[in-house]
């Protein structure tokens, strides 16, 4: 097995909202399910809780199947997209991307760093909302 933790896990966002409704089985997200470690590591040095948010979250989501205006392209998974999601949405990705920090935080291999549990990243209250940047 290999050492580098791949695990991604698909979380449903519901009905199919893109236009033309074309994801008979709905619209998704695909997650890691560890936030990896070093994206974890790198939030910790960030000055502020949003940018801390955008560095696991942008390490974390691998995909979604989310269309833009048109219907036609899928949305590169960027900081801007992320911004523009609605709140319903946004809230979703981020618990999903809570959950991931959370079972980052849990590693078998970091045991011994106890500290993380209290860090500013940790996922205590995954439905307490995240500020807006
Ligand atoms: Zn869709």
């Amino acid at each position: 097995m290999s050492r580098f933790d791949s695990l991604t896990k698909r979380i449903s966002l519901g009905e199919c909202r893109c236009p033309g409704t074309p994801h008979a089985d709905g619209d998704w997200i695909e997650l890691r399910s560890h936030t990896p470690w070093g994206a974890i590591f790198n939030a910790e040095a960030a000055d502020s809780l949003a940018e801390q948010f955008y560095i696991v979250a942008l390490a974390t989501i691998v995909g979604w199947n989310l269309l833009d205006g048109d219907g036609k392209e899928p949305v590169p998974i960027t900081q801007q997209a992320i911004d523009d999601l609605d709140p319903e949405t946004f809230r979703q990705v981020s618990t999903a991307v809570h959950v991931a920090v959370d079972q980052g935080n849990s590693l078998p291999n970091a045991r011994g760093a106890s500290s993380r549990r209290s860090s500013r990243v940790s996922a205590e209250s995954p439905t307490q909302p995240i500020p807006t940047p």
